[in-house]
């Protein structure tokens, strides 16, 4: 099946708004079968419009619009693409009455150019926008179909997402089947050059990235007639994602590493307590977010001050005075400490400059130690995060996670 996108705005056409909606429908298409040999740009224009969308749906099976949906009148796209198909507009009673009860309920009186936004042809399928007054629709005519949505992102995404996409797959007789790899250790950029011979030669299935803070996802989304099919195609890439990657991907089902951490644990019978300064009760957070960590995680300590830590942790005045609180020692005494108080087989610890005060000039913001006292051994990590509060803070979470993941995996 091939699609053909057409992006409606002047404003994108004079660079005041970047086209996302082309680079987010691309993307999302990419994995579903339905080829796009063909993307429009093209201004509030009636003519110019009427000729993108003529050629559009004599080369491509499903046209894809968005923009020129509003009230006003230079958003043209419903009118002209029913004229293109020789189609009428008339008023849907239950989307003017939805309309007019969401202005009641934001507090706004309806124009009555909003009308407009509730006319389509009679046998237009509507696709809810639950995020604007907009609603899309969809007029199928013979083999060809064309697809309007809203400009807005925030609006079109969801609407391709849950209607537009189920759609095109049901037409193309398609199912699309993902797995999540999560990577923690590695930036996107190097995985990118590590994995650029699959990248290059993707097909079915398909690889993209997603970074957040910290983490690099990749989805790997196969298209398929059914599940196993789906898990058939989508294993041997995997496999290589794995062989090539190293132990930095930490799960291929799309878990949190505190996820992966909290199921070792209560696989392997084993109590964990966290002692925190910097993190401030994230890293114990991470792990009560999952029901059922009552049965590993004893306690959780925010040790904020020195004297907190001597008082709670037992760690030595002499280490703080001569290191200080920032130090490989202090997070190594915090861990070994709290284990032997908690009476637990591991012990977690956090203590760094998270700014924005700028720290010391050996040890500026972003310096955090994690370590992790087990029966066996301490093990301790000096790390140097950069970004703001939050980021350092989070970071370092994750960081003492993939210590514990680390341990548990030797297990
Ligand atoms: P509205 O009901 O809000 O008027 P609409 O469907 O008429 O929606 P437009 O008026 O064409 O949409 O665009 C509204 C806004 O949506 C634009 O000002 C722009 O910020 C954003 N937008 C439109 N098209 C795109 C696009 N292709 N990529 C990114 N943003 C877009």
């Amino acid at each position: 099946m091939i699609a053909e996108l057409i992006c409606v705005g002047t404003e994108l056409l004079m660079g005041q708004v970047l086209n996302t909606n082309a680079h987010f429908i691309a993307k999302e298409l990419a994995p579903s079968g339905v080829d796009m040999y063909h993307q429009i740009v093209v201004g509030d224009n009636p003519q110019r419009l009427a000729e993108a969308v003529g050629t559009a749906l004599r080369r491509a099976d499903v046209v894809l619009l968005s923009g020129g949906l509003g009230p006003t009148d230079d958003d043209l796209t419903k009118e002209t693409v029913a004229a293109a198909l020789g189609k009428e507009l008339v008023l849907f009673d239950d989307e003017w009455e939805k309309l007019q009860a969401w202005f009641t309920s934001k507090g706004r009186t309806i124009a009555p150019n909003n009308k407009k936004q509730a006319m389509f042809p009679a046998d237009a399928i509507i696709l809810p926008n639950p995020n604007g007054t907009a609603p899309g629709c969809i007029m199928e005519d013979g083999g060809k179909a064309a697809i309007l949505m809203p400009g807005p992102p925030r609006e079109l995404q969801p609407m391709f997402t849950d209607y537009v996409l189920p759609y095109l797959l049901k037409r193309s007789g398609h199912r699309l089947y993902s797995r999540e790899v999560r990577i923690f250790g590695m930036g996107e950029s190097d995985v990118a050059y590590r994995l650029d011979d699959l990248f290059k030669h993707q097909s079915n299935p398909t690889i993209a990235p997603y970074a957040k803070p910290g983490e690099v996802t990749l989805r790997v989304t196969a298209r398929c007639k059914d599940e196993a099919e789906g898990e058939a195609l989508v294993l041997p890439m995997l496999e290589t994602i794995e062989a090539v990657l190293g132990d930095v991907v930490y799960d291929t089902h799309g878990r949190e590493l505190a996820e992966v951490c909290h199921h070792m644990l209560i696989e392997q019978g084993r109590t964990l307590a966290v002692a925190e300064s910097c993190t401030g009760g994230q890293l114990a957070d991470a792990f009560i977010t999952y029901p059922g960590s009552s049965a590993y995680l004893v306690e959780g300590d925010v040790t904020y001050s020195n004297d907190a830590k001597m008082r709670r942790l037992g760690v030595r005045r002499e280490t703080l005075e001569t290191v200080g609180a920032v130090s490989e020692e202090c997070a190594r005494e915090m861990a070994e400490g709290l284990r032997l108080s908690a009476k637990t087989d591991y012990a977690l610890s956090t203590t760094g400059y998270a700014g924005p005060d700028p720290g010391e000039p050996d040890k500026p913001k972003g310096t955090v130690f994690v370590a992790l006292a087990s029966r066996e051994e301490t093990v301790v990590k000096q790390l140097h995060l950069f970004g703001d509060r939050d980021r350092i803070r989070h970071t370092a979470v994750l960081h003492a996670l993939d210590l514990l993941r680390r341990k548990l995996c030797t297990k």
